[in-house]
């Protein structure tokens, strides 16, 4: 070819598929026709930038990590470095397969995850120890050496043991599963310095509060692969194509397993689109609308006789008058139920003070209907009870039409197997212990709890930390019993001037509380009352973002505290109003393990490249506080103190001897060794083998869990109860869903029964809605420019178009939103998928991330439920992350109108970009 025209005579043959001479047959690809002697790049001078795009796929090491941001995911990725750059990551996807019957869980991951490595490097991130050089949250910081800082923070919690005691000091750190050994490096420097250990999963409000009442566990769900098993699957209030991006893939490939897939929520959002069909439900009825499918169930008898009458407290007597359960004389914990073959009453077997550990009938026969002049059964109270849920009632309540529930009772009823995934839509209202109570009770009757593709399943909050009996013996050596723990809901609470003026059963809530310290039911730190918490330590969380009641915190507790310490990766709220600021490594820039619920597998993170800057993992962040609490003992010379509580004489010049296990653990991967080995589900596994793979557990240890891992089967849990007889581990021994401890019989709650949300709805007439959302993982990449730029990159407040009629607002104003709590300001989304009288922000905005003012947490406030503060019942009692008040927050209304921006206000969306959609 001689020329340009030659060559756009031979392009224009070919684009007519004309046979070009001197090319090879017509079968043959004719672009070949521009190789070789042909090629028109060869004469071309420039190509140099060819080899820049090659050498975007090149790398030099490639390194298995994960993310740990309590999302659930725990997936498994590689990340690619060049040049000493973590340069992109792609997602492992060598999750060994369960089953050939079973989707697998390869690839795994989000949006999220798959630009981390964009986000270690933003400008968020902390690059060396700050030391406050102006107000809280003013921003204005020094840069200080990691001596001065941590030497600051040592001897600043030692003057607080030692004037005020160690239980000033307090120690927040979430969701050990995510990241076991680097929450546990801060436990045991809790543990040994005495220091108080705040709960979080109730705080949160991820624990459903019904599963410790009725079935004696934190929660146990299935792992996702069973979603595929089940014949029908109700999303109730769980919204998984935006919260498990990783597993919604289950819910929706199950359809071509035959399920049929139930949406309940009130927003018409992005799981609701797959759905069969969809109830659009007001908000705060839910438990109305299961109690109606509860009574639609028994009154057709579709109810499942046998596993009633033995995996439940149904057929158990109680007594009329006093409304007690019949116990045996002079016992608190064993039962009854009327033996329809005797005529007599026999002792339910299996119950916390039975000889008998089955729950196996072995010939008896409950008599679920029994009834005389003074006792009946939990069955006949619950029939009682159910009355007022007829389809017409359910239907007023809930909104939803008469033809719709009574098509999905009957279908949940005879669907088998059937499963309800319940997520944080329910579980955040005040009476979530009722909803929850409520929809345990429809897969009970159905006989739907401990079998696979069946139950209720609860995923929120990455709760399991499958090795836990490793855990537990690494995160606090010397025991819970030697821990001061705490209920952080009450903690916030009572050291806060968050005030609940509403009244229960006309008395104010510190009635309860005082009576539920002073029963021992729950703790209270610090003990003396005339004392407050001195410091905080925060890691791993971003405690004032995301807590409750945020407008009180920061006038009373905020000010209070002498020492806030926030140990972070990146610029988020707690950091900004902190005092001292420890920068950490990120997850790709240190080595843990992790595993979640979802799945049934542990693997590893990886230090891909050493902690970036100046920054330390937390671990090492800890090791180097409990020397320098051990350096300053020394210096000062401080004799041991005697720890009361505990009668412990503390010698601090020990601590990081103590908190080294004597030198045991000299690095995290010791302690990852340590877990894996301490506990039956990864026995024999190392941290060395983990970077291979995902492993999958091998047994699970008996005293953690309800069901055995087996070999190519999904886990589901309670196989234990309903298949080899165990008993629940309740008073009961059963499924108990009748509670006879009189702050439940005072609230008339001794079973499941619907409750009003709790709120003020004539004067403030929308709900405040705050669900997770899917750009973010709570706080975490709310900053982040790649997920920014995929919505409006803002705080946005979305609203009904009728709503927003109502107020004079149009898509992008800038509104405030406000209650007797307190008030933002943001811009307006007009949506039509929103409810009507109900306002929703997708939570973790960061207060300094677009707002005009306040954050998405002013309007909300802490409200205690009392029957959540009771103890002293059978499997009743406090326990850190298992039985506690959660820290509820969807029982809040406020108010909305536009709002202009003052002078100030242009002024600060001008410096800062505030608002620019
Ligand atoms: S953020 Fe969570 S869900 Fe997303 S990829 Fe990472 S581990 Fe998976």
């Amino acid at each position: 070819m001689k020329n340009r025209r030659d060559f756009l005579k031979l392009g224009a043959l070919a684009a007519l598929g004309a046979s070009i001479p001197g090319c090879r047959k017509a079968d043959q690809p004719q672009l070949e026709a521009f190789t070789g002697p042909l090629d028109p790049l060869r004469a071309y001078p420039y190509r140099g930038w060819e080899d820049l795009y090659r050498k975007q796929w090149t790398w030099d090491k490639v390194v298995r990590s994960t993310h740990s941001a309590n999302c659930t995911g725990s997936c498994s990725w590689n990340v690619y470095v060049r040049n000493g750059v973590m340069i992109r990551e792609e997602q492992a996807a060598d999750y060994p397969r369960i089953s050939a019957d079973l989707p697998d869980y390869n690839p795994r991951g989000c949006q999220k995850g798959a630009c981390f490595t964009e986000y270690v490097y933003g400008p968020q991130r902390l690059r060396s120890p700050l030391i406050r050089a102006g107000e809280r949250g003013e921003g204005k910081w020094r840069k200080a050496t990691w001596d001065e800082a941590l030497t600051m923070v040592a001897g600043k919690l030692l003057d607080n043991i030692y004037q005020y005691g160690p239980d000033t000091n307090t120690f927040f750190s979430v969701i050990p599963a995510m990241s076991p050994v680097s929450f546990a490096a801060g436990s045991r420097f809790a543990q040994y310095t005495g220091g108080v250990f705040c709960s979080f999963y109730d705080w949160y409000c991820d624990l459903p509060p019904g599963e410790p009442l009725t079935w004696g566990v934190q929660t146990e769900s299935c792992e996702c692969a069973d979603w595929f098993n089940s014949k029908y699957i109700v999303l109730w209030g769980s919204n998984i194509s935006q919260t498990r991006i990783p597993d919604a893939h289950f819910a929706w490939e199950a359809r071509y397993n035959g399920a049929k897939i139930v949406g309940i929520s009130p927003d018409f959002n992005s799981s609701m689109v797959h759905t069969d069909l969809f109830l659009s439900i007001q908000p705060g009825t839910d438990a109305a609308l299961a109690l109606g499918v509860a009574k639609y169930i028994i009154d057709n008898n579709l109810y499942d006789t046998p596993y009633v009458k033995e995996q439940t407290d149904l057929p158990l007597l109680v007594d009329k008058r006093t409304n007690l359960f019949i116990r045996a004389e002079g016992s608190t914990d064993r039962f009854f139920f009327h033996d329809a073959k005797t005529g007599k009453r026999h002792e339910a077997p299996g119950s916390m003070g039975s000889k008998e550990k089955t729950i196996a009938l072995n010939g008896a026969d409950p008599d679920l209907h029994y009834s005389d002049g003074e006792v009946t059964t939990v069955f006949e109270l619950m029939k009682q009870k159910l009355a007022p849920y007829t389809l017409e009632s359910v239907a007023q309540t809930t909104g939803l039409a008469l033809s719709d529930i009574e098509q999905f009772a009957h279908e949940f009823a005879t669907r088998k197997p059937a499963m309800i995934i319940h997520g944080a839509g329910l579980n955040h209202w005040f009476h979530n212990d009722l909803i929850n109570r409520s929809l345990i009770l429809l897969v009970a009757l159905t006989g739907n709890t401990g079998k696979n593709g069946g139950g209720f399943n609860h995923y929120v909050g990455q709760e399991r930390v499958w090795p836990e009996r490793g855990f537990k013996a690494y995160a606090f050596p010397e025991g819970a019993k030697k821990q001061r723990m705490q209920n952080m809901t009450l903690w916030t609470y009572l050291h806060s001037s968050n005030k609940d003026h509403h009244l229960y059963n006309g008395k104010p809530i510190e009635h309860y509380i005082e009576e539920s310290i002073k029963n021992g039911w729950m703790p209270l730190y610090p003990k003396k009352r005339d004392q407050k918490p001195r410091a905080l330590i925060v890691w791993r969380a971003n405690y004032l973002n995301q807590a409750k009641g945020n407008e009180y915190i920061l006038k009373s507790l905020w000010k209070d505290l002498d020492l806030i310490v926030d140990l972070n990766y990146r610029m988020d709220t707690t950091a900004l109003f902190s005092d001292v600021v420890l920068p950490a490594a990120s997850y790709y820039e240190k080595s843990d393990i992790s595993t979640t619920d979802c799945h049934s597998y542990v693997h590893p993170f990886n230090k891909v490249l050493d902690p970036l800057y100046d920054s330390k993992p937390d671990w090492e962040i800890f090791r180097d506080l409990a020397k320098k609490a051990a350096q300053v003992a020394a210096e000062r010379k401080l004799a041991p103190y005697h720890d009361q509580q505990f009668d412990w004489h503390r010698d601090f010049t020990k601590t990081y001897e103590l908190w080294s296990g004597n030198g045991k653990f000299q690095q995290p991967e010791d302690g990852a060794n340590f877990i894996l080995d301490g506990s039956p589900e990864t026995k024999g596994m190392t941290f060395e083998q983990l970077k291979q793979h995902p492993q999958r557990f091998k047994k699970i240890d008996e005293e953690a869990w309800n069901s055995e891992i087996k070999e190519g089967q999904a886990y589901t849990p309670f196989q234990h109860q309903v298949e080899s007889k165990r008993p629940w581990r309740t008073l009961t021994g059963r499924q108990q869903f009748y509670l006879d401890h009189p702050w439940f019989l005072e609230f008339g709650e001794q079973l499941p029964v619907y409750k009003e949300p709790l709120s003020d709805s004539a004067k403030y007439p929308f709900f405040w809605n705050t669900p997770h959302g899917r750009w973010s993982i709570h706080s975490t990449w709310r900053d982040a420019r790649y997920q920014l730029r995929l919505q409006r990159g803002i705080p946005i407040c979305y609203i009904h178009p009728e709503d927003a009629k109502t107020r004079n607002i149009q898509d992008n104003d800038w509104v405030k939103v406000f209650n007797d709590n307190g008030s933002f300001v943001s811009k307006v989304q007009v949506l039509p998928g929103e409810k009507r009288k109900r306002l929703t922000m997708y939570h973790g905005w960061e207060r300094y991330l677009g707002f005009l003012q306040g954050g998405w947490q002013s309007p909300s406030m802490i409200k205690i439920k009392p029957t959540q503060l009771v103890g002293g019942y059978g499997h009743v009692v406090f326990k850190l992350n298992y039985w506690g008040p959660t820290g509820n927050n969807r029982d809040v209304r406020v108010d909305i109108v536009k709002y202009t921006p003052t002078a100030a206000d242009l002024q600060a969306i001008r410096r800062t970009g505030k608002g620019k959609a």
